[in-house]
């Protein structure tokens, strides 16, 4: 089948045709065909088999987050106390232990929040019900990789071991090895704090085996830090180095504590950078020197990390608060709004190592747009749309979503699925558990930590 979609404007996040006024874009299949001026357009409205009017619309690529952990959507403002540490602490009771139920309510709702933000593609973690935001993004038409951070138990009280159930979902994955799939899979380790070595070379040499890419949160907190040079007598990236963990391949997540060695290091080694700032911030973790990893050549995609540490799923919002952040260290030298759009798009692409079939829009790659309403009392030109897409617009300026060819999201609904009753469906599943109504009513706080 061929789409035709007209815009007013396109801005591509692809360097040969980054801007076009009046656009066309051809959609055949689930493949963009062809873009480019409305008027040059090899197919009239009338050839197409289907014609999408967004002429008073703007249409940039799906948005990309690097980094996310959606089964833990439910749980949103459970604690937003302090640093990371007291964060992590108030949290066990509620992400430690939680029914399948409310993992998979999770799952959708994440799912159903980014759609309608424009977000197309999530890299996804969890240490338990692997696979399950998999389903719950192919139900809704959203582009996904997924997989587990493997933790071992011997360093972390509060939960269980899962390489196995790592494996055996890796096993029963239909793995396409180029990532042109709606469902991809990767092999992660939850961090150097709460992996041995042993398991991190492992879970390294299994993502290499499988050609899949290796994803760990790294040098996220100061405390993290002092542990691993206790521990081990290097700091994080130094020592992970010398398990030959870092590759081209390696996703590293947050990467806040580095020095201009390491970042020397993750540049030579090729690893990618999953940047999440209004995490960092909430968490006090700290500020990543990403103006710093950029100009060393270091691949870096933007990340809204989870509904706990955010809270929120809007990639919009952070592009604004990271060029923020960039501006606050950094002053007047700082990211340009191109730069931070292209993290959201295009970067976060190949960050996951998927941007030769996501992330700019132009022919070939999969159709994954999404379609936004925005007004300026000058009109748009590229400088003035690239600056309302980082600093005014936010998740609410989304019209509509494409993923793989198919229209997913439009104007309030989902279209694969019933967004309304998935909500009614969590809500009253957490008005009807004892399990919930006890936590969520304060009993687990007085109990202290739960297993
Ligand atoms: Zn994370």
């Amino acid at each position: 089948m061929l789409t035709r979609i007209d815009c007013a404007h396109l801005l591509t996040a692809d360097e040969h045709q980054p801007y076009v006024p009046a656009a066309a874009v051809l959609v055949r299949g689930d493949a963009i065909a062809w873009a480019g001026p409305g008027a040059q357009c090899p197919a009239t409205r009338e050839q197409a088999d289907q014609w999408l009017d967004f002429s008073d619309k703007i249409i940039i690529p799906g948005l990309v987050n690097t980094h996310g952990h959606s089964s833990l959507n439910c749980m949103r403002g459970a604690s937003d106390a302090g640093d990371f540490t007291q964060w992590a602490g108030e949290l066990k009771a509620y992400t430690s232990d939680l029914t399948p139920e409310a993992l998979h309510f999770g799952n959708l709702l994440s799912v159903m929040d980014m759609l309608a933000g424009g977000t197309t593609c999530i890299c996804d973690c969890t240490r338990y019900g692997i696979g399950g935001l998999s389903r719950a993004a192919e139900l809704f038409g959203m582009r996904s990789l997924a997989g587990g951070l493997a933790n071992s138990p011997e360093l972390r009280t509060d939960g269980q071991g899962n390489w196995d159930d790592i494996v055996a979902w890796c096993d029963a994955a239909d793995i396409c090895p180029d990532r042109s799939t709606l469902v991809n899979v990767y092999i992660g380790a939850h961090s150097p704090y709460n992996c041995t070595g042993e398991l991190l070379k492992t879970a390294h040499a299994q993502a290499r085996q499988r050609g899949l890419l290796f994803v760990i949160h790294a040098a996220e907190t100061k405390a993290e830090e002092s542990t691993i040079l206790q521990r081990y007598g290097m700091r994080p990236i130094p020592w992970l180095h010398s398990l030959g963990v870092l590759d081209e391949n390696t996703l590293l997540v947050h990467s806040v504590w580095l020095n201009e060695e390491e970042i020397a290091l993750i540049s030579h080694c090729g690893c990618k950078v999953a940047h999440c700032p209004a995490s960092n911030m909430k968490l006090g973790s700290g500020v990543a020197p990403i103006k710093k990893m950029v100009r060393s050549g270091i691949t870096v995609g933007l990340g809204t990390d989870s509904m706990l540490s955010n809270n929120s799923l809007d990639l919009f919002s952070e592009m604004k608060i990271a060029s923020l952040v960039d501006r606050i260290t950094y002053g007047p030298d700082c990211l340009d709004n191109r730069q931070l759009f292209h993290m959201a798009t295009i970067e976060g692409a190949r960050a996951l190592r998927m941007d030769r079939w996501i992330g700019s829009i132009c022919a070939g790659k999969k159709a994954d747009l999404a379609v936004l309403n925005g007004y300026h009392p000058l009109g748009y030109d590229e400088q003035r749309l690239l600056s309302d897409l980082v600093f005014y617009m936010n998740r609410d300026s989304v019209y509509a979503t494409m993923v793989n060819g198919t229209l997913v999201y439009r104007d309030g609904r989902f279209l694969l699925q019933d967004g309304e009753a998935v909500r009614e469906q969590a809500k009253r599943y957490f008005e009807e558990s004892e399990k919930y109504r006890k936590l969520l009513h304060g009993e687990a706080r007085e109990k202290g930590d739960r297993k």
